[in-house]
């Protein structure tokens, strides 16, 4: 027979109902018409079979499965998860049900069951949690991460007032990817924004609020894509999906091709994508998640407003000197903003520059107006994009003050490497080394250093640590970021070339940088002078530094914000403030933002118990059924996973304070109950004795005890029944 539920007899929710017996049948029932001998192909968890230990062992279980549509694998509790690229009629209402209150361990794997698990840790421990979710690009976050809200918005318990709760934390969602995602080349829905969502409960383990906070969008995308991408999809729901007297007032017609920002990449129709069903999702999202219809006015005026910006053409005058080639645009962009034609006209084509006391116009070449339109279109999205962001949390804010506990989600842009490779992937694939020594310093090393600080005999397991291309990156004086930071302090002086030959002086030698001029003689071959090379725990990457030092700088002229500041759009008013700092002070740079964003994050993910889910990509043709080993066995590798397994085959699944331990099991002991007097660790002895725990089964450390395998937790909960 199945023991199914191990549920905590004591614990206080509705949602298991109680009493656990109804629980148990019901799910039994299921069990046995939805496990079948498919489910069981391969092993289900890494770290129970004693033959899974070589790369190629764990490979073989891997694909083995995933041909079997087993897509996900444990390692203890960590998720593995192989994208099927279709659809498998796992993640239904009648699949939450079954997952729901039942132990991770007695289901085949799934995203609910990682879910579920961490809801009922949160619950019964009364702690914050977070769900790390990584892999490359098209690896499958967004998808889990979408997975594990609805998994919490229909199992979570639920009351009128809280299901508008419940909705708009599901609907924030393709609002947030209609302006935040793109088709890249990897990933025909690519997040270009990192996001990383608390989602709040109450002590009934009710959702009760959220909050997002959102990380570095990729905006150089509103002004240009490479072949075969495509600008954000909110742009192209708005043009094939939104209704005509909308396109009329917004002076947009109802063609992409009609719109030069949109067809950079040449590639604006795209299979996979409904932009006109996406755009009545999303405009029946942003009502219910409280945008008022002038809101959203506004808000459509901004995405019209960047199109015609993108149409927005210069010719030179006899003087040289940029000026407007078509009037139609501002006309369009002057009623859209609420900005006088002969204002926008102007800061389109001029800068204020300050002589001595005075301010003087002085008008741009074509080249430079082009700049300074892109610039303007970028700073409009982004900064309407971060408005979007607070406004999404407003809506999701609880007001209620009493005590929350979180699960924080976070999705980020994965790791990427393209043919040409800039400062945006140079930022992203950062990220991802962040993230990666978050994982390496949460399991590998503070797994071990524990197992030292308790007196556990313990044989180390070497593996690669990533913080030598962290500090790469982000180390103050000599790390790239500081040194792009100070040729970006020598306007005039400084080029993207000047950058390239200071990290070059700077970092000379370093095992994981390498340029033309550095490297030896064969890998010279494969680099050109304009590039460099960071040699990430993912992977080598080419960065070419062209457009380093502007990315960076992100600048816009004081005086076309001057010229945003005197609009009439709400949303534009709000994101152009009045008394925005000026420019005397030299803003940070974008680079440097990101870096302490990042170490925001950090620390918000330190204090909270963490979980894994591990995203792997099986081919790069975005197909169904294809496990392509080569890329399989590097993400394999470079995810750490084999080094995973090796320390929690070794080690010990569950550990818990002496007091906790013995507090919770103490009932099922007549030495220890009701009061014990001697010390927590002589109680927690005497306890596990009277429940004939085997030597090998458990340790016994300074402060806490260690439990080797899940189950002979599972069996002391059990013991409270019998
Ligand atoms: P990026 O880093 O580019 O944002 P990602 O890891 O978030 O990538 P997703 O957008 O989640 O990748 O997944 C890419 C595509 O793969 C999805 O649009 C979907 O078509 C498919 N996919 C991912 N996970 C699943 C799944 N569990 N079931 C079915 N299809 C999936
Ligand atoms: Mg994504």
């Amino acid at each position: 027979s199945i023991e199914i539920c191990l549920f905590p007899p004591c614990a206080p929710l509705e949602r298991h109902m109680h009493p656990r017996g109804q629980r148990c049948s019901r799910i039994l029932r299921e069990m046995e018409c939805s496990l079948t001998a498919r489910d069981r192909v391969g092993l289900q968890d890494f770290v129970l079979l004693d033959a899974y230990t070589s790369e190629t062992a764990f490979l073989d279980n891997l694909r083995k499965r995933f041909h079997e549509n087993l897509i996900y694998t444990y390692i203890g509790t960590l998720l593995v998860s192989v994208n099927p690229y279709k659809e498998l009629g796992i993640y239904t209402k009648k699949q939450m049900d079954v997952y729901m209150g039942v132990n991770f361990f007695e289901l085949p794997p799934h995203i609910f069951a990682l879910a579920d698990n961490v809801y009922r840790t949160m619950i019964s421990e009364t702690n914050n949690h977070f769900i790390l979710i990584s892999g490359e690009s098209g690896a499958g976050k967004t998808e889990a991460s979408k997975k594990i809200l609805q998994f919490y918005a229909v199992s979570c318990p639920s009351t009128r007032l809280l299901d508008n709760v419940r909705d708009r934390l599901l609907l924030s969602n393709p609002v947030l990817e209609a302006f935040g995602n793109a088709k890249t080349l990897k990933n025909d829905n690519s997040s270009r924004f990192g996001k990383y969502m608390d989602i709040q409960f109450d002590h009934r383990g009710a959702a009760v609020g959220g909050h997002i906070l959102s990380y570095l969008l990729e905006k150089s995308r509103v002004v240009h894509q490479n072949h075969g991408e495509r600008n954000f999809h909110v742009f192209y729901q708005l043009v094939e999906g939104g209704e005509d007297d909308l396109l009329r007032w917004l002076g947009l017609q109802r063609s992409c091709q009609n719109y030069r920002c949109l067809v950079k990449g040449d590639c604006a129709k795209v299979t996979s994508i409904n932009d006109k069903n996406d755009w009545k999702t999303v405009r029946k999202a942003l009502s219910i998640i409280e945008f008022s219809e002038s809101d959203i006015e506004h808000l459509f005026a901004i995405i019209a407003s960047v199109l015609h910006l993108g149409n927005v053409q210069f010719d030179a005058n006899i003087r040289g000197y940029a000026s407007l080639s078509n009037s139609n645009e501002l006309h369009w962009l002057s009623k859209l903003l609420g900005i006088q034609t002969h204002v926008l006209q102007e800061g389109l084509t001029h800068r204020k520059i300050e002589a001595k006391a005075e301010e003087v116009l002085s008008p741009f070449t074509t080249e430079h107006a082009i700049y300074a339109r892109d610039a303007l279109a970028k700073a409009i999205y982004g900064r309407t994009f971060n408005w979007l962001v607070n406004k999404i949390n407003e809506s999701l804010a609880n007001k209620d003050s009493s005590r929350k506990t979180v699960i924080g989600l976070l999705d980020i842009y994965g790791f990427e490497v393209f043919h040409v490779n800039s400062f945006e992937q140079f930022c992203i694939n950062y990220c991802n080394e962040k993230l990666q020594q978050l994982f390496i310093q949460l399991t590998l090393k503070s797994e071990q250093e524990e197992y030292e600080m308790e007196g556990i005999e313990w044989e180390p397991v070497p593996y690669f640590n990533n913080k030598i291309i962290c500090d790469l990156v982000e180390e103050k004086h000599r790390g790239i970021i500081s040194v792009l930071d100070e040729e970006c302090l020598r306007p005039g002086e400084a080029t993207d070339l000047t950058f390239l030959e200071k990290l070059e002086e700077t970092l000379n030698g370093h095992p994981h940088f390498v340029t033309h001029k550095l490297a030896d003689q064969k890998t010279r071959k494969t680099l050109e002078r304009g590039d460099f090379r960071l040699l990430h725990y993912a992977g080598e990457v080419t960065y070419s530094v062209k457009g380093f030092l502007d990315k960076n700088n992100d600048l816009l002229y004081r005086n076309i914000k001057d010229v945003m500041r005197q609009s009439q759009n709400n949303i534009i008013k709000l994101c152009f403030p009045k008394t925005e700092p000026d420019t005397k002070r030299r803003p940070e740079t974008v680079a440097t933002q990101f870096k302490s964003s990042l170490a925001g994050l950090t620390d918000i993910l330190m204090s909270k118990e963490p979980w894994y889910v591990r995203c792997v990509k099986p081919n790069s043709g975005k197909q169904p059924g294809r496990f392509d080993d080569v890329m399989v066995r590097h993400q394999v590798k470079y995810l750490g996973l084999m080094e995973h397994l090796r320390v929690r085959r070794a080690g010990f699944a569950y550990r818990r304070r002496y007091e906790v331990f013995l507090q919770r099991y103490k009932p099922l002991c007549p030495d220890t109950w009701p009061n014990w007097k001697g010390t927590a660790a002589e109680g927690v002895q005497r306890l596990v004795k009277h429940l004939g725990y085997k030597p090998d089964e458990y340790k016994m450390g300074r402060t806490k005890i260690f439990i080797r395998h899940p189950r002979t937790l599972f069996a002391t909960e059990d013991a409270f029944d019998v």
